[in-house]
This record gives C-alpha cells, sequence and structure tokens, in this order.
C-alpha cells in the first residue's frame, strides 16, 4: 500500500532549481518532499558545469606549461595521463557532492524519495511507494542531451555530456559534432589535454553570441590548432575499423569526411518532460519546455515548473533564480517574474566569452539610437603582463548612457561580466562606471576605460 504525504511543497528533481527551491523552504520551516530519479545534483553536478570546468582547468594547466617559455620558464612538453585528469573531475565532483546530498537535505528536514515522480491527476503525483497530495507542485526536472536522428549515429558509439566524464583514455582524434557552448569547451579541454580534436557545426559555432566577440574565441582556438568547420552540415556517420569512426558532412554543394577515433555528440538540449504524466495534470508542453506564465505558474494553477525543463535560457543560475522567484511567489505570494534582460553567461572556452542583457545586433533591433563603446584588453597594463591580450569589452548604451548590454571576450570574462550584471540589474548608468575605481592593474578597468569614451567627443 503506497504512504500518503501532504507536504506544502513537492519538488520533482534534485538538480540546481529543485535542490534551490527544497533547501530555501525547508530554511523556512515549510513541509518538502523532493523527488529525485537519478543522482542527487542533477545535470550541473554530475554531468555538466563541474566536470565541464574540471576538465578544462587540467587543460589549461597542460597550456600553461606549453605557454610558459614567452614568461622566460621553460617546460617539457607535459606528459598527460588522462586516467588521472578522470581521477580530478571525479575529485571535484566528490567535493561539491556533500552539499546536494541525500544526507543533507534529509538532515534541512526534507522528505527526499529516491525514484521517479509523476503525475496521475492534477493534485496528485505518485513517486516509488509513495502518493504526494501536495499544496504545491514543482517540476524541475531539467534537460538531457538532444541526439539528432544522424544516418548511422546508432550503430557507432559515441559520447554525450552523460557519458564524457566516464572516460579514462585519451582520444585520439575526438569529433565534436556541435559547436555551441558545450562543444566548444570540451574541444578546447581536449585539444589541450593531446588529443587532435575537429568540430563540425551546422550553422555558426558559438553562434549565440555577439558574432565580433565570438570570433575573438574563435580565432584562438583554431590558433591553438582546433578545427572548426562551419555551415557543415553532417549527412551520415559510420563505424571506420575496430575503433574509429567516420563523419560524412556537406557544406554547400561539397561533401566531405573526417575520420576521428572518438566523437562527441553536443547538439544541444532535450528537455525532460517524458513519463512525468503531464496530460494527467493538465499542463501544457511542447519540444521546447513547459509552457509557463511570467509567474512561472504552469496550465495547472498549482504547479510551477523552473530551470531547464521551462524551456528559456539553460543555466544552472537561471534555474537557481527561478527557484528564488518560485519560493516568494509560493510562500509570501509575491511577484515572481523573472527578468531575462538581467541574466548573464559565460562560456568557459579560453578566452572567456561572457555577456549580459542586448548584444549590439540585438540593441540595434529594438532601439533607434544606440552607442557602442569598446576597450581591447591589449590596452590593458594587467593583461598585458599576463600575456592575455586578445579580447574586448564591448558596451552597448542607449543616446542617454542606460546601460542596454555588456559582452566580454577574454580573460577572466566569465568573472569581469559580474559587476556588469550587478549594474544592469540596478540600472547603473555608463557615467556610475566611468566614475568608479577599480583597483591598478586589473584587467576590470577595461570597463571603466570603455565607460569613459562614451564622454570622448566623437
Ligand atoms: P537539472 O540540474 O538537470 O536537474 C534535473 C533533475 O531532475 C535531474 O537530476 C533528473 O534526474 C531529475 N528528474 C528528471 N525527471 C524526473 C522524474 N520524473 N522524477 C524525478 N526526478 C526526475 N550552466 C551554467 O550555468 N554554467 C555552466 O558552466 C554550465 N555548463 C554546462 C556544461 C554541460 C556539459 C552541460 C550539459 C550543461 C551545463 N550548464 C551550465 C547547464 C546546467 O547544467 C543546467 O542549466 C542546470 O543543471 C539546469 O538545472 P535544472 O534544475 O533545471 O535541471
Amino acid at each position: 500500500m503506497a504512504e500518503t504525504l501532504t507536504p506544502d511543497i513537492c519538488v520533482i528533481g534534485a538538480g540546481s532549481g529543485g535542490l534551490t527551491v527544497a533547501a530555501a523552504a525547508a530554511s523556512f520551516g515549510v513541509e518538502v518532499v523532493l523527488i529525485e530519479k537519478g543522482r542527487m545534483g542533477g545535470d550541473c553536478l554530475n554531468y555538466g558545469c563541474v566536470p565541464s570546468k574540471a576538465i578544462l582547468a587540467a587543460g589549461k594547466h597542460a597550456h600553461a606549461i606549453r605557454e610558459s617559455a614567452d614568461f622566460g620558464v621553460f617546460a617539457e612538453e607535459p606528459k598527460i595521463d588522462f586516467r588521472r585528469v578522470n581521477q580530478h573531475i571525479k575529485s571535484v565532483i566528490a567535493a561539491i557532492e556533500p552539499n546536494d546530498s541525500v544526507e543533507r537535505f534529509t538532515a534541512l528536514g526534507v522528505k527526499v524519495i529516491q525514484g521517479a515522480g509523476r503525475f496521475t491527476d492534477r493534485r496528485t503525483v505518485e513517486a516509488g511507494d509513495y502518493t504526494i497530495k501536495a499544496r504545491r507542485f514543482v517540476i524541475a526536472t531539467g534537460s538531457s542531451p538532444f541526439v539528432p536522428p544522424i544516418p548511422g549515429l546508432a550503430e557507432v558509439d559515441y559520447f554525450t555530456n552523460e557519458t564524457l566524464f566516464e572516460n579514462t583514455r585519451k582520444p585520439g582524434h575526438l569529433i565534436v559534432i556541435g559547436g555551441g557552448p558545450i562543444g566548444m569547451e570540451m574541444a578546447q579541454a581536449h585539444l589541450r589535454l593531446g588529443s587532435k580534436v575537429t568540430v563540425i557545426e551546422g550553422l555558426k559555432a558559438l553562434g549565440k553570441d555577439d558574432p565580433e566577440l565570438a570570433g575573438v574565441v574563435l580565432e584562438k582556438l583554431r590558433g591553438e590548432g582546433l578545427d572548426i568547420l562551419e555551415q557543415a552540415m553532417v549527412t551520415s556517420v559510420a563505424r571506420r575499423g575496430k575503433a574509429g569512426v567516420s563523419v560524412h558532412y556537406r557544406i554547400g554543394e561539397e561533401e566531405g569526411r573526417v575520420d576521428g577515433t572518438d566523437l562527441l555528440v553536443a547538439t544541444g538540449r532535450a528537455v525532460n518532460v517524458e513519463g512525468l504524466g503531464l496530460e494527467e495534470a493538465g499542463i501544457r508542453y511542447d519540444r521546447k519546455g513547459i509552457k509557463v506564465k511570467p509567474d512561472l505558474r504552469t496550465t495547472n494553477r498549482r504547479v510551477y515548473a523552473i530551470g531547464d525543463v521551462a524551456g528559456g535560457l539553460q543555466f544552472t543560475h537561471v534555474a537557481g533564480y527561478h527557484a528564488g522567484l518560485v519560493i516568494r511567489g509560493i510562500l509570501f505570494r509575491l511577484s515572481a517574474k523573472p527578468d531575462n534582460s538581467i541574466i548573464p553567461w559565460a562560456t568557459y572556452t579560453d578566452p572567456e566569452l561572457a555577456n549580459v542583457g542586448l548584444t549590439e545586433e540585438q540593441a540595434r533591433e529594438s532601439h533607434k539610437d544606440i552607442r557602442v563603446l569598446r576597450w581591447p584588453y591589449h590596452e590593458n597594463d594587467r593583461a598585458i603582463a599576463e600575456g592575455k591580450t586578445a579580447g574586448q569589452i564591448k558596451m552597448i548604451t542607449d543616446r542617454k548612457g542606460s546601460i542596454l548590454g555588456v559582452g566580454i571576450a577574454g580573460a577572466g570574462a566569465g568573472e569581469m561580466i559580474n559587476m556588469w550584471a550587478l549594474a544592469m540589474s540596478q540600472k547603473l548608468k555608463v557615467k556610475d562606471v566611468a566614475g568608479y575605481i577599480p583597483p591598478y592593474p586589473t584587467m576590470a578597468e577595461i570597463g571603466k576605460r570603455a565607460a569613459i569614451t562614451y564622454f570622448a567627443p566623437m
């Protein structure tokens, strides 16, 4: 006989979004049930942000050794032990894991159920041996790798982000299908760890970012030896010899083929809506995600959807932001409308690529009169000292000096975008940034220098 639980909140999915809702609600003494069918921590901890940044860090160390001669420090070509690289990835996950564990959440007072959750009607979820009738439900089931129906793909071995971080053998030649942030980060990490790497992208690599800024990153990656094929549609994949793989593609009328040893499919994400019983609960969705109103409620008022499954920007900090808004809505009846214009995002290639607000192209579409302010890294003393002179900051303002968006391509862009995210969320103007005092010498000075150009005679 299933036990019936009647908590205030039932959360389905213990990833970035679900854990934040559960922890916050529990801290207010609210009764919470949290359901997870896989690993606590979800994508970010186990198959996403954390392992990808860990392998990038390993690649960065190898790269630093290779370029150390420029600083008068001589070293031999680094020896890469892929098994040890994998141990490093695992140790990083293990260090963070306790924060997301069943033990921690149980200690916080959350009832954790390990099993798949499924709606059986508009106000009931079943999971394992439990029937849950909650006052509110939060769906935070995330997304999974989208694998396109490429002829031959099913017959070969390939990695996705769910299997790549289990690999303990250095790929001889890794072919990456997909030149988005995940594909490009993993391409550079493997390149620096000694693999040959080819990226095949159907449109434009890093195509969601400002092309001028993405261009800085692509040029650097190509300079390091990464092969990037753009406008290249993969037509089929085939096994080659005992352990190899061939990827056939077409660029315009030209057919081509790349032979490699390993394949990574990084062609986007599919939202996790299967098996949730959404129809039974009266919750509308499509292939892009669960339909949510501005306050993140679904078509069933009792149920919210947050994070990747809600179909918008797919980042850990967005899932966390949604979680905070939903908590405000459920516990305090405060308005909970996400403001996408203040959400930053970053790609952790080297150099990094980061953005908040509108890109130049978007600003030109929505505003009549804009100013584009720039400052290059090669004019920054710290960047020169560190040998990190590639890149620039690009700030878009309106005629009156309101900041519409900021993009940065260059060293530490992911860290540097923080102050711009704050500036935009607080509606600071370019004059505020021109007037603050950054410590010298820091790379963040490029922001102030760009802001000052606003006042230069045109
Ligand atoms: P998830 O964290 O995926 O959690 C969903 C959970 O729900 C999963 O644990 C799943 O098992 C569970 N679940 C699904 N269905 C059910 C069910 N029926 N019952 C019970 N449980 C269920 N974002 C960043 O901000 N920065 C980065 O650097 C970054 N790097 C990334 C690198 C890679 C390789 C990938 C793949 C993603 C990266 N992301 C990054 C994106 C980030 O991981 C996601 O946006 C984030 O994890 C989404 O959180 P979520 O709570 O929506 O879903």
